[in-house]
């Protein structure tokens, strides 16, 4: 007799659903977590979950855009990820370009287009297009960049999902300027910034969170960042606390200093 439980191990074990699933190696894409550094971060997701509410709730709007912006490695792919695992909808797709390495054009076109089509399956979906820049192949020698991407892109998240299905798309980029040069941020209803971290607080924080050095050691880097100024986003602090950990105990909280003037601009 084959029962529920039978059937649950199959799905678990066997079957792959053809298109996306809520665990589809999201993970990946926010290893390390969402560590609560400042205020930024909550308000982000608020805003995100906002929309989420509006996708889901408002008969008005079957389709919300939102682009999410911030320097390189300030935390969007992440953040992006969040947003989507938090809305709890059936069909979570984070389309990022290291999966289309080596794709032409022509591929690259396809493979989006059908990741709209599969998200159109589902009543309530949420595709993330991580990295447009890369995505569309922007290269600032030249400038160059991929224009048949970029106008699918533009297309399909503006297009409509089918009656009685909602869409959220969210898009991220480290490159503002080039993309309202191009007229892409206008493909997107609305647009959240993440900050770098810049106070001792924000940085505090993040090495509580992490655990990072011994409470001394902490303490220690506290003292000497208070008043002073950084510019650091959250996926080079933990690159800079990672590296700074090998050192030998005395010499962590110097290398960490100096790795974080180097990186962060400290003033
Ligand atoms: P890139 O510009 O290289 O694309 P990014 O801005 O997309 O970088 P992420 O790839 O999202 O940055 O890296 C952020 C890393 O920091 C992830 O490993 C994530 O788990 C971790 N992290 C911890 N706390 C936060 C937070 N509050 N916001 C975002 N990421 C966080
Ligand atoms: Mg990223």
């Amino acid at each position: 007799q084959v029962c529920r439980q039978d059937f649950m191990a199959s799905l678990e074990n066997d079957i792959k659903p053809a298109y996306g699933s809520k665990e589809e190696d999201v993970e990946r894409f926010m290893r390390n977590g969402i560590i609560m550094w400042g205020d930024a971060v909550q308000s982000t997701l608020d805003n995100g979950a906002l929309l989420c509410n509006q996708v889901q709730n408002s008969d008005k709007t079957p389709l919300v855009s939102v682009l999410i912006t911030g320097g390189v490695g300030s935390g969007k792919t992440a953040l992006a990820t969040k947003i989507a695992v938090n809305s709890g909808f059936p069909f979570i797709k984070i389309c990022a370009p290291d999966k289309l390495v080596g794709f032409s054009e022509a591929a690259k076109c396809q493979h989006l287009k059908k990741v709209f089509d599969d998200s159109y399956k589902s009543q309530l979906s949420c595709v993330v297009m991580d990295d447009i820049e890369k995505l569309i192949d922007y290269n600032p020698i030249g400038p160059r960049f991929s224009n048949t991407v970029t106008q699918a892109l533009m297309v399909l998240c503006k297009n409509l999902p089918p009656l009685g299905r909602r869409l959220l798309v969210i898009g991220t980029s480290s490159n503002q300027d080039l993309l309202r040069e191009m007229g892409m941020d206008k493909s997107f209803d609305s647009h959240l910034h993440i900050p770098s971290l810049s106070t001792e607080h924000h940085i505090n924080n993040t090495l509580e969170k992490l655990k990072a050095f011994t409470s001394d050691d902490r303490s220690s880097i506290s003292r000497q960042l208070k008043g002073r100024k950084a510019w650091v986003g959250i996926k080079s602090l933990i690159r800079i606390v990672g590296t700074a950990e090998q050192a030998e105990s005395p010499m962590r909280v110097p290398t960490f200093l100096s790795l974080l003037e180097d990186e962060a601009g400290l003033k």
